[in-house]
């Protein structure tokens, strides 16, 4: 599903493709560029914190194992 995503920063409404109705993770606008750790509940931003581009890489990575240990299993 996609979920709209509202960019604190800018006010530019991005998507974001989820597979379940909860997330939370990095999100980058595609406008200004801002990153973000967000928090999806329902399919609602519940919370929204800048990130910095370092914890925005260990996020990446983190959700890129989950994806590769999801696949495994
Ligand atoms: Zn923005």
């Amino acid at each position: 599903m996609m979920v709209k995503i509202k960019c604190p920063e800018c006010g530019s409404e991005g998507s974001l493709s989820l597979i379940e109705s909860s997330y939370q993770g990095p999100y980058r606008c595609w406008k200004c560029r801002e990153l973000f750790t967000i928090k999806l509940e329902n399919n609602e931003l519940k919370s929204c914190e800048p990130l910095s581009q370092e914890e925005f890489d260990r996020q990446q990575e983190i959700e890129a194992l989950k994806a590769k240990f999801k696949k495994q299993n």
